[in-house]
């Protein structure tokens, strides 16, 4: 075999530049699914099933273009992806492999050093999925303070020349139209139903789910329905349905949650993109177009283009260049376990018993459930950093690290000392409260920060202030927060004080 090329579970793209000078008589593909994927950290059966069946559409579709793949499944008892190499190595002579830059480090370092040791030559392709060009980020950084994710997001509108009108200024006349983006839904609720095209899963779907079942009953999550597309014609149905149904109110209600509404008006299309089922382009594109045919709103339009080209590539080029560091990061010294409830969702705590639930059905929580929700808990608790991102990690099924760890340890956790944002994401149960319905169903009082139906959120909010007053000084809002601390009677603060050591005690039982 002149080259063995290695594809992973994320790297199911048909125009890879791994493709280029493949040649079906002299290059084979190796794909393998792994029993250490799935357990290190522990991954939700949703997102299991998801990736496993999206690798053997893939490998069915490349076979039908006539390409040979050596392919281990979950039977295979295949622990690493150098054991699957070793089991090709012990047949057949290979020259080469190759392979596209993986989305975890750890996978790019283990699997050089395995690969060198055996005296074989591996040669990494860049991943040419994303909008920026290898080492365009870094230069980028060079002249910058901090990075920012706004100044990216311009640089790569002008880049691209995307949603910018004739005299070179961005449409509209505004960069970003975020500030009317933040809307709740009120109380009549979400205005339209949320739509969710028909992705039934095929028998190819269905064996692996019966294969989870029985081979890893274990893992975290349920199989009960499982609706995300697996292959990229299924994608595409799900982007169309998006762009038709869901993208005109996309801006308005980003933000807003709504009890037992996981849909609302998101894309969904997070693992499909990860998986490399679509390319971002062809989503920006369909935007864009829905923008120019009337049919979508700008700020719904900008909004969107927003998190893709401008967060989904700002995570990545964070995720590489602080690449030896993310794994050390813990700037808030927090040491905690994370309260048991995140593994099944059993809590009074209405917000974070229907964002985990819904994680644990569906392997989804959009953006405000992930950073407001379950990731502020987690920050205000104290919870250790890298024990969260090992969470987030198994459980979502758009994670991978590239884009899993900055958004865990940098925008939630604020783990990294303010590389990704400026300020740590905090608010009380005030913040749920504006944005969802959720309190309405829940024992406590948002408003309400110590006594027997204070807000678990709005208590350690408090304390987080009072504790951390040196970091939040410096960031004019924040510090305003410290003044109001300082503000209530000191019988309350003590009250409050009192009452997250409460919390505490009974929570990490
Ligand atoms: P939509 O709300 O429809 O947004 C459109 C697209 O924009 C998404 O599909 C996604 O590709 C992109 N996007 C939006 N926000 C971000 C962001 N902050 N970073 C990168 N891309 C973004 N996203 C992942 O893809 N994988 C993860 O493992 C992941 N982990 C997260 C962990 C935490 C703690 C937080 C706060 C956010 C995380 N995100 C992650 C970002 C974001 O929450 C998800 O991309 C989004 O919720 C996916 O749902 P959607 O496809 O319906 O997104
Ligand atoms: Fe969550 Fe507090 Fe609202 Fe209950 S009252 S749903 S715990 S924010």
């Amino acid at each position: 075999v002149r080259n063995l090329c290695l594809i992973l579970g994320d790297q199911l793209n048909h125009d890879s530049l791994i493709w280029e000078d493949f040649d079906p008589a002299l290059d084979e593909v190796l794909m393998i699914e792994t029993v250490d994927e799935s357990n290190q950290p522990p991954s939700n059966k949703q997102r299991t099933v998801l990736f496993i069946s999206a690798m053997r559409h893939f490998s069915q579709e490349l076979r039908e273009k006539g390409f040979k793949v050596n392919y281990f499944t979950l039977r295979d008892r295949i622990n690493s992806l150098n054991e699957g190499i070793d089991c090709v190595l012990a047949t057949k002579t290979v020259s080469q492999i190759k392979m596209v830059l993986p989305g975890e480090k750890r996978v790019l370092d283990t699997l050089s050093l395995q690969i060198k040791g055996r005296q074989l030559s591996l040669q990494v392709l860049p991943d040419n999925h994303f909008m920026t060009e290898p080492g365009e980020f870094q230069h980028w950084l060079k002249d910058k303070k901090q990075p920012r994710m706004e100044y990216w997001y311009r640089y790569l509108r002008k880049k691209h020349n995307i949603l910018i009108n004739d005299f070179g200024k961005p449409e509209g006349e505004k960069w970003n139209f975020d500030a009317s983006n933040r809307r709740p839904f009120g109380k009549k609720g979400p205005p339209t139903p949320g739509n969710h095209p028909d992705i039934t899963p095929d028998n190819m779907t269905l064996e692996v789910i019966d294969e989870i079942n029985t081979l890893i009953p274990d893992l975290p999550g349920s199989l009960n329905s499982f609706e995300w597309p697996v292959c990229r014609k299924q994608a595409l149905s799900l982007l169309d349905s998006f762009i038709s149904d869901r993208l005109p109110l996309f801006g308005d209600f980003q933000d807003a949650m709504w009890q037992q509404e996981p849909f609302l008006n998101h894309s969904w299309l997070s693992s499909s993109l990860n998986l490399k089922l679509l390319h971002p382009w062809e989503v920006i594109e369909a935007a864009i177009q829905a923008y120019k045919n009337g049919n979508a709103p700008l700020n719904a339009v900008e909004g969107f283009i927003r998190q893709i080209l401008g967060w989904r590539e700002y995570v990545r080029g964070l995720y590489w260049t602080y690449s030896q560091k993310w794994e050390q990061m813990n700037a808030l010294e927090h040491h905690r376990d994370l309260p048991a409830f995140y593994w099944n969702g059993d809590t009074k705590m209405n917000c974070l018993r229907e964002s985990i639930s819904q994680v644990l059905e569906k392997g989804y929580g959009h953006h405000i459930q992930r950073l407001m929700v379950t990731g502020l808990f987690a920050l205000l608790y104290g919870a250790d950093p890298q024990q969260v991102h090992r969470w987030y990690l198994g459980m979502y099924v758009d994670a991978v690290a590239w884009v899993e760890v900055p958004n865990t340890l940098g925008m939630s956790q604020f783990a990294d000392n303010g590389i990704l944002a400026s300020k740590p994401y905090i608010a009380s149960g005030n913040y749920i409260n504006r944005m969802s319905n959720y309190c309405e169903h829940c024992p406590y009082s948002p408003k309400v920060a110590h006594g027997e139906n204070a807000c678990p959120f709005t208590t350690l909010y408090w304390a987080f202030v009072a504790d951390k007053q040196d970091i939040l000084e410096g960031h004019p809002r924040l510090s305003m927060q410290v003044k109001h601390w300082y503000n209530k009677p000191e019988k309350e603060r003590n009250e409050i004080l009192k009452n997250r050591e409460h919390l505490i005690s009974t929570l990490s039982i």
